[in-house]
């Protein structure tokens, strides 16, 4: 498709919204450390001359507030990314993704952790869309029919070498090569199993948490995850009765978001431990990666489960190393884009761990299930113990919504990273001057 293309064609502009969702006044999304989230989106669209009508679209997502300073960062990388050759980009987004790490007086804010880092990812998940988008194919697909060797070309192995190196890196992917054309039959066949949070959220009440639940098992799910870590004599009862709905030996994880000190979620397991949590997420400091080895120790069987808030590849790295996680969540949006989380896959692979990404908040869903099927074609090989998150927010306002049939994402099938929104969503819901918000602030 791209030898149609003019090779003169040029990134033109890095327009970059600010969208946000009052889901705060329903208690959507609401956990332990998040009592009144408006979900959020600092959305990228990456334009062209190439006269094709091709954008691509990625966001960063945030919980309000933090929108302003989400968009200011990612306008501030324009400058790296504007007048660009976008054959040359979309040709090698490995280099592209390397190139947005290294300005010198941006990197002081991180290096490659928190707002600057998520900014890079949305530019360079929207520099995947518009390639995708190109070739004509779902992201899933278009790196799940790379080659191995194109592949280890798009992960930056600085800091990685002493647990993950490009050879080993080549070595997963050619072990997973026999089988792709299966596991993409498999995909479009049936899809990729997925998990609901949508019973769970703190804010609900008993009642609505059991009538949710319920939902969750007629609705094919094989697993569900409630929000825990406010009040323990709450979590029990709520626990109790989401146990009581769901039955024995249906998987309930269990999110603190981070809420406590490592002793503290050595207790709490520990009182919730006779309903049988499957995994707790986020028990500590995203940061603690010893905190999380010694939680792991101390509640097994039950697993210890982090990622959403993981800052880069190195923290993963570490969390590995360290025997501190049995599941690896990566976000499509906290890290440096889809290149980082190949690397991330990559080493999750190399130490045997399932991937069951963070999802939910605006766009996360759609986003990330190009990533687990990818894993299943191309890298792990496998679904087994892997489920994406799920959530039931928001979705409408996506022009390639994430679909769900029995407790599976079927594959998306339009080309691109499905995070392209609807502009009247994006019009009405424009912050502060969008009408959905004019009429509140
Ligand atoms: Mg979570």
């Amino acid at each position: 498709m791209s030898s149609i293309l003019p090779s003169s064609a040029r990134i033109t502009a890095l327009d970059v919204l600010d969208v946000r969702f009052p889901t705060s006044e329903h208690l959507d999304g609401s956990d332990a450390m998040n009592p009144e989230p408006d979900y959020s989106a600092a959305y990228v669209v990456l334009r062209t001359d190439a006269g094709d009508g091709l954008e691509g679209h990625a966001l960063a997502f945030t919980t309000g507030r933090g929108n302003d300073v989400q968009a200011a960062a990612i306008a501030a990388l324009a400058p790296h990314v504007v007048g660009l050759s976008v054959e040359e980009v979309c040709a090698d987004l490995g280099s592209f993704s390397r190139s947005l790490v290294h300005d010198p007086q941006l990197r002081w804010l991180g290096p490659e952790k928190g707002v600057i880092h998520m900014a890079t990812g949305a530019v360079v998940n929207a520099a995947w869309d518009l390639a995708a988008k190109r070739a004509g194919k779902p992201v899933w697909r278009f790196l799940g029919e790379m080659s191995p060797e194109e592949l280890v070309a798009q992960v930056d192995f600085r800091w990685l070498s002493d647990a993950l190196t490009p050879e080993e890196a080549l070595d997963i992917l050619r072990r997973a090569e026999s089988g792709r054309a299966l596991r993409i039959g498999h995909l479009l066949d049936k899809g990729y199993p997925a998990y609901t949070t949508t019973p769970g959220w703190l804010g609900y009440s008993d009642e609505k948490l059991a009538r949710l639940a319920r939902e969750a098992v007629a609705d094919g799910f094989t697993q569900i995850k409630l929000k825990v870590g406010a009040s323990l004599e709450d979590d029990i009862r709520r626990m109790r009765t989401a146990r009581e709905t769901v039955g024995e030996g249906f998987r309930i994880a269990v999110d603190a978001n981070q809420r406590w000190d490592v002793q503290d979620a050595i207790d709490w397991m520990r009182a919730l431990a006779p309903y049988d949590p499957y995994w707790i997420e986020e028990p500590t400091s995203p940061d603690d990666i010893l905190g999380h080895a010694a939680v792991r120790r101390a509640v097994g069987p039950i697993k210890v489960a982090t990622g959403e808030h993981i800052a880069n590849r190195v923290v993963f790295k570490q969390l590995l190393q360290a025997g501190a996680v049995d599941i690896v969540q990566i976000d499509s949006a906290r890290v440096g884009g889809v290149n980082e989380n190949i690397a991330i896959l990559l080493l999750a692979a190399k130490f045997g761990i399932p991937v069951c990404p963070h999802a939910g908040g605006v766009g996360l869903c759609e986003m990330v299930q190009h990533l687990s099927m990818f894993d299943y074609v191309a890298v792990s090989g496998t679904i087994e113990d892997r489920v994406i998150e799920y959530v039931d927010h928001l979705h409408e306002h996506f022009v390639d919504p994430v679909r769900i049939t029995d407790g599976h994402y079927l594959a998306p099938a339009l080309p691109g990273l499905s995070a392209q929104m609807h502009p009247d969503s994006v019009k009405e819901y424009a912050y502060p001057d969008g009408p959905v918000w004019a009429a509140r602030v």
